[in-house]
């Protein structure tokens, strides 16, 4: 039906020399809200939705639903282009008072693209691939906004629409590996810990970073199937160093803001432990700030139930984000790292040094350890070992490694490597 009001729209419109507009709207992470609440709640929030929608909406215009966390919005007859950036600032705002579920308060984010008849296209069909491509471009912009169609737009959304389809290809064709980088105890100066990083074997690229994809992974559901892969791994891994009788060491494991919301993250974890054989004690869950604001459902709830079963829990790129207070306060983390920006800068600001210390002073009588990220000098090692910060990790050490090379360092802990750099 709303594809058939919109050619008809259009043809009026046409006739009119009038000008429509066409509204591609996502609503953010309502799979995570299925997923943790049910499918009755998501229901009921979608109608709730659409409810608020149709307040702020004219009698003569027409919403639509084409998928499960997509909505349409056909405006038949706007006096110029513009014009439709009211309408969706009015959608933005339905939502803005947060919705009762279960008891619980949610937020509701949304993205809108915009498409415009006649300036965009006259193809009904056309102008609908148009809002959606501006849908795509709005997400990159962040929460509650809306974007216009442009071509420029449209190679862009092409580019991220290739990427996704790219990592769908690379994780059934293995092209995902590991790289683990050593962390130092301080005091001891010898390997204490690891942290698993991802990379992407990439056939004509090479080794690629996880800065250059893990981004559009999160915009899609690719980042779970890639996050239960880099588990998988590293339990393996794990499997496979202790079978050979190096010793075990603790590995740290990034966990995303999508991971961390699925309400099956804890069962997924202990399943994947138990097959693997393997010790939760052995491994660290590291989720950053805004894993944890963009959350559903009790995030406290999970941190127990992974350290229950023995894993740890980290706060990694402290100092970034909103750094809030209340996450120590609330939520049961172990650990702490402190931001490599912080730490780059402790031997040339003196703020950063008593910035360090607080941190580390205060994780302590937390009862947390503190990790300093990022340290690539022994003057920056010098100063966090003598604010008490108790693990360090950096290029000073060791860059990430294949698990070949880490497996070398796990059979000589007192890896020359390190004291080389050290005394350097
Ligand atoms: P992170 O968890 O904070 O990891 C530390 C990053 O700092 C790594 O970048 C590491 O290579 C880099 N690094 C370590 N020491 C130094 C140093 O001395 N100097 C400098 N300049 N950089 C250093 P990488 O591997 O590119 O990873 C970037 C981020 O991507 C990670 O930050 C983490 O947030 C994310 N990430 C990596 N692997 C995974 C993964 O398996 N799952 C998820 N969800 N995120 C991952
Ligand atoms: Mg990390
Ligand atoms: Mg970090």
């Amino acid at each position: 039906m709303f594809f058939d009001r919109l050619q008809q729209s259009l043809l009026k419109a046409h006739r009119d020399g009038k000008v429509a507009a066409v509204f591609f709207v996502r609503v953010d992470r309502f799979k995570v809200i299925n997923d943790t609440f049910g499918k009755n709640v998501g229901n009921s929030m979608l109608a709730e939705i659409s409810n608020r929608f149709k307040q702020v909406l004219r009698q003569s215009d027409t919403l639509g639903r084409p998928g499960r966390d997509e909505f349409m919005v056909l405006l038949p007859e706007i006096s110029k282009s513009e014009d439709a950036s009211i309408v969706a600032n009015k959608l933005i705002d339905a939502l803005r008072t947060p919705f009762t579920v279960a008891g619980t308060l949610l937020f509701i984010n949304i993205n809108i693209g915009i498409s415009i008849f006649p300036d965009d296209t006259t193809d009904p069909e056309e102008l609908l691939r148009c809002a959606y491509t501006a849908k795509i471009g709005s997400i990159e912009d962040g929460k509650n906004k809306f974007r216009y169609y442009s071509p420029a737009i449209s190679q862009k959304a092409f580019k991220l629409l290739k990427m996704e389809s790219e990592l769908r290809l690379a994780l059934e064709k293995n092209e995902f590996i590991l790289h683990y980088q050593p962390v130092i105890c301080a005091k001891k100066l010898s390997l204490s810990s690891m942290e698993a990083l991802i990379r992407w074997k990439h056939p004509t690229q090479g080794l690629v970073n996880p800065s250059s994809f893990l981004g559009v992974a999160e915009q899609s559901e690719i980042i779970s199937q890639i996050g239960s892969w880099v588990m998988e791994e590293v339990f393996s891994q794990k499997r496979a160093w202790i079978n050979s009788g190096v010793a075990s060491s603790r590995v740290a494991i990034n966990l995303s803001a999508r991971q961390f919301s699925s309400a099956s993250l804890v069962d997924d974890i202990s399943r994947m432990l138990e097959t693997h054989r393997v010790d939760p004690q052995l491994f660290e869950f590291e989720v950053t700030e805004s894993s944890l604001i963009h959350s559903m459902g009790d995030v406290e709830l999970k941190f127990r139930k992974i350290r229950e079963m023995g894993a740890k829990m980290a706060l990694d790129d402290f100092g970034t984000g909103y750094s809030s207070l209340s996450y120590l306060r609330n939520l049961p983390f172990d650990r702490v790292k402190i931001d490599r920006s912080f730490v780059s800068n402790i031997t040339l600001d003196q703020r950063d040094v008593a910035i360090a210390s607080a941190i580390i002073e205060l994780a302590h009588a937390l009862g947390m350890k503190v990790t300093g990220e990022g340290v690539e000098t022994k003057e920056q090692m010098e100063i966090l070992c003598s604010i008490n910060c108790d693990e360090i990790q950096g290029y000073l050490f060791s860059p990430p490694v294949d698990s070949d090379c880490m497996k070398t360092f796990l059979s000589s802990p007192q890896h020359p490597a390190w004291s080389k750099a050290v005394y350097l």
